[in-house]
């Protein structure tokens, strides 16, 4: 086992690295930018060293300024969180020809799974089904038209090194088809310096599920079952659940197959997500693979009782699996909204600066995931969530209910925070009846 970790990260995440660390007998090393000086995760590791300026391209996203950290850290393996460089090959591979593990999956996987054209056929190969589209890249506009006519519309275009929703538009008829394919290539090659664009059928009110699957270095690999990720504003998640509550018990058991023969088919290490499309009648359909633990792992962690973040340290540094598939429950309910520093009356505009006052909520099945205290400055700089609120009850019913109040004892003061719009969500018979298609909040909740 590692004597040593450094965590390539910030904020909420930083700290739940060093927390399973700590719990290993692991030592930590925190980097950070001049942003961050006061910063939690600086405080609570081992050591730290400033890497940059406060601007992510200047510090976080620096490989020579966290290789060389590692370096005079002394450290075993890097533990790159999300976001940043954790789904970068390169920043993996570098790590490999430093003799640094990388706690993800290899390069090569990573490599092949970044690039969504090629994740879809691999999800092709290994029998998964995917959204009826195109078979490759989309070369010429009059081959996407045709594809568009057999498909029917409206069809979706997606950038093959996309995230995070940039590079996707939605067309309607061939005339729009040909302008999106333009504005998602240009978007695309702006965004991620690759133009390249794919099609796919658009599926009207999909609900976003996804399957957490983890894989070890000696062939073994398990599903910690789905999370429903469907409240979304504009292709970015809002509240996650697990279990799904309205999939049929086949579908849920089809799914997380699916799921673990995608992972196998691509040859796939460690943590990652499988992500999926539902229809009305409960058609899936594979969308990508997230090659990195997620903000929404603390769900499955509450309905599997398993740390997964320590099984992610486990398995990078050679062990096997901890447990058989038959041996991860599905306990209860678990819900998660990520609390964000913006104000979801203007347009969920950035609110960073000082909170000057706070105060956790708690209580039974009550965990909150955050980075932030009396006195913090939330900077500009970075992604605007400050925290997880996740909640683990019997049911689903009774977890709505705890997440509720949970919510209003949340205490933040200073800035505005999307607790309060979360609580609309969570007030809404749709959501109540488990009905949330990735549309509805920007339908139901949002006035456009
Ligand atoms: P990104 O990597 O940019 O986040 P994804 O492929 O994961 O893109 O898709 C993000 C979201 O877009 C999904 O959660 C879903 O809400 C929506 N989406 C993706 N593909 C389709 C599709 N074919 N039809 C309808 N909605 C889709």
């Amino acid at each position: 086992m590692y004597n040593r970790i450094l965590i390539a990260n910030r904020g909420e995440i930083a700290l739940r690295v060093i927390r399973a660390c700590r719990e290993m007998g692991i030592e930590t090393v925190a980097v950070y930018s001049q942003a961050d000086v006061d910063s939690m995760h600086v405080r609570l590791a081992d050591q730290a060293f400033c890497i940059g300026p406060p601007r992510s391209s200047d510090s976080y996203l620096r490989i020579d300024q966290i290789i060389s950290a590692a370096e005079v850290g002394a450290v075993d393996a890097i533990h790159p969180g999300y976001g940043f460089l954790s789904e970068n090959a390169h920043f993996n591979e570098v790590c490999r020809s430093c003799e640094i593990d990388f706690i993800g999956p290899t390069p090569e996987a990573m490599e092949q799974l970044g690039d969504k054209n090629t994740a879809r056929s691999i999800a092709v190969a290994s029998g998964v089904p995917v959204v009826p589209g195109s078979d490759g890249l989309i070369e010429d506009d009059h081959d996407a038209i045709k594809i568009a006519e057999e498909i029917g519309y409206p069809v979706l275009i997606k950038a093959t090194a996309g995230g995070g929703g940039k590079g996707m538009r939605v067309a309607s008829d061939p005339s729009m088809l040909k302008t999106a394919l333009n504005q998602a290539r240009t978007e695309a090659s702006a965004a991620f310096g690759n133009g390249g664009v794919y099609l796919e059928k658009f599926v009207e009110r999909p609900r976003h599920i996804e399957v957490q699957v983890v894989a070890d270095l000696h062939g073994n690999v398990v599903h910690f079952h789905e999370r429903d990720c469907s409240v979304q504003r504009r292709h970015q998640k809002l509240i996650e659940e697990a279990p799904s509550s309205t999939l049929s018990a086949a579908s849920r058991e089809a799914i997380c197959a699916a799921a673990v023969k995608m992972i196998r088919g691509a040859n796939y290490t460690n943590a990652g997500t499988v992500e999926f499309i539902v229809d009305k009648d409960e058609n899936f359909y594979f969308i990508e693979v997230n090659a990195r633990i997620q903000v929404e792992h603390p769900v499955t962690e509450m309905i599997t009782g398993v740390d997964l973040i320590k099984e992610q340290i486990r398995i990078a540094s050679g062990q096997k699996l901890s447990r058989a598939q038959d041996q991860i429950p599905c306990i209860g309910a678990a819900i998660e909204c990520r609390i964000n520093a913006e104000n979801p009356d203007r347009n969920f505009q950035p609110n960073p600066g000082r909170i000057s006052g706070f105060f956790a909520p708690g209580g039974l099945g009550v965990r909150f995931d955050s980075h932030i205290y009396t006195g913090y400055t939330v900077p500009a700089y970075y992604d605007s969530m400050i925290g997880k609120l996740i909640v683990h009850r019997e049911t689903r019913g009774e977890a709505i209910e705890t997440m509720r109040r949970a919510l209003r004892e949340l205490q933040i003061e200073g800035i505005c925070t999307t607790a309060s719009f979360h609580e609309r969500v969570l007030t809404h018979p749709e959501f109540i009846a488990g009905r949330c298609d990735t549309k509805f909040v920007d339908r139901e909740l949002i006035p456009s």
